[in-house]
């Protein structure tokens, strides 16, 4: 048997009413918890398992009717009367909720003198039925089946129609980037080659420190310009499955420490140490060394983005067979011989919850507009596209990228390690 007060449920959208149920059932010394839609109602109804439900029946979404269908179908709730209240006076009304599964029914507006002694009547055992023989019960039951099966036909095409929205606006979406990208990088190419036209004139005579400072400047939005515009053109690729890769003889090795001398000196200025194990011995992949270095950029600049000054990237890498890993949040096992390369950090970490998503385009966990878009810089921010086009470019191989992470801490600095797994043939 339960203990203490007795706990009521009132699934009702307008607050004014709940207001009232609540104010009056309270002061007889019920709790009363409130639901201002049917989904809300049942979640709270399984967590709370109230002693019993006040259910308005014209409720937005599901109607009451549907919610105490769906409630009397869970075991826990099966025996918990419900009680209709509903402001509906037309015939058959009682019938209707009496077949959906209540217990009884009050009328509205409700009478607030009368109201608690009618919940103690259901509350100590009251419950209405249907009059009528089983054959007409029966027809009421087909009745309201049928009713049901065709409000749900309403919702299945309700929910294509939204579908079919969506699916144009994504494709709208892609058709953007595509052509907005395309559109960007013409104009781009032509400032860069004034730009180098320009570049041999700060030596000349006359040409003032401004004008070294304000070109220099424009070298810099240029070319973020340009990597901006690269990204969304990746992202088409990925996305349309377009994206070719250049396969050739190469070492891994090799495009790890390309990488790390891009970004040696910003992780220097942030006090932060990069540590790569030998990586002497592994054997060579085929793969595209530029698309594979676009990778190791982006991961290590996360990581340098990511950890806070002072902290610590180590990358190591193995050869592994026969291995378990996490491929889209799922776990499988791989047979064959992979090269894994781990990008591990002492950084603020990640939350499990964000462990797929973070690898979904422009997916950010924090607030966009609170950051710089630095690619160094702690916490700096950018399109959320980077971890998108990294995986995008693994998969083109054959390979796997996923995260593994305690948690996100910013104080307790939990750290990430991003795995790498690209086929070695054999
Ligand atoms: P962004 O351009 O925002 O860096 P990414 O696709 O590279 O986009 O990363 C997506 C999100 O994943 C980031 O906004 C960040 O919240 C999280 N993230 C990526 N790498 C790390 C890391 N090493 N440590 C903690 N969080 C990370």
């Amino acid at each position: 048997m339960s203990q203490g007060p007795t706990k009521i449920l009132y699934v009702e959208d307008n607050p004014v009413n709940r207001l009232l149920v609540q104010r009056v059932l309270t002061s007889v010394g019920y709790i009363v918890l409130e639901a201002e839609d049917g989904l809300s109602g049942i979640q709270i109804a399984e967590q709370e398992k109230p002693q019993l439900i006040l259910m308005d029946i014209m409720l937005p979404g599901m109607d009451g009717y549907q919610v105490t269908t769906r409630l009397k179908g869970i075991p826990e709730l099966a025996h918990t009367p419900i009680v209709a209240l509903t402001a509906k006076a037309m015939d058959g009304d009682r019938e209707q909720a009496l077949t959906a599964g209540c217990d009884g029914y009050i009328r509205k507006p409700i009478d607030v003198d009368r109201l608690p002694e009618q919940v103690a009547e259901f509350l100590s055992g009251k419950r209405e039925e249907i009059e009528g023989d089983v054959e007409e019960r029966l027809v009421l039951q087909q009745e309201y089946t049928r009713k049901l099966v065709g409000q749900l036909e309403e919702k299945v095409r309700e929910l294509q129609r939204v579908n079919a929205a969506l699916l144009h606006s994504d494709a709208l979406k892609s058709k953007f980037i595509s052509m907005a990208s395309h559109e960007l990088k013409t104009p781009i190419t032509v400032i860069q080659g004034y730009l180098m036209m320009l570049q041999d004139l700060p030596q000349a005579p006359g040409v003032g420190e401004t004008f070294k400072v304000s070109l220099d400047g424009i070298y810099k939005g240029v070319d973020r310009l340009k990597a901006i515009v690269e990204d969304m053109l990746d992202i088409t690729r990925i996305e349309g499955q377009t994206l070719r890769v250049h396969r050739e003889q190469m070492l891994a090795k090799e495009s790890v420490m390309a990488t790390v001398r891009t970004m040696e000196s910003a992780a220097r200025e942030r006090n932060l140490s990069i540590q790569v194990d030998t990586m002497e011995g592994l054997p060579a992949l085929r793969a595209d060394a530029k698309r594979l270095q676009q990778v190791f950029f982006n991961l290590l600049s996360n990581a340098i983005k990511y950890t806070p000054d002072g902290g610590e990237i180590k990358i190591w890498s193995k050869v592994t067979k026969g291995i378990e890993l996490k491929h889209h949040g799922r776990p499988t096992s791989e047979s064959g011989e992979f090269l894994q390369i781990v990008f591990e950090d002492t950084g603020i970490g990640i939350d499990p919850e964000e462990h797929e998503r973070i690898f979904e385009l422009f997916y950010e966990i924090r607030d966009v507009s609170l950051h710089s878009t630095s690619k160094t810089r702690f916490m700096g921010g950018g399109l959320g596209l980077g971890l998108a086009i990294a995986r995008g470019i693994i998969e083109a191989h054959g390979g796997f990228l996923w995260v593994e992470s305690e948690g996100y801490d910013r104080k307790q600095c939990p750290g990430s390690r991003f795995y790498v797994l690209l086929p070695l043939e054999t």
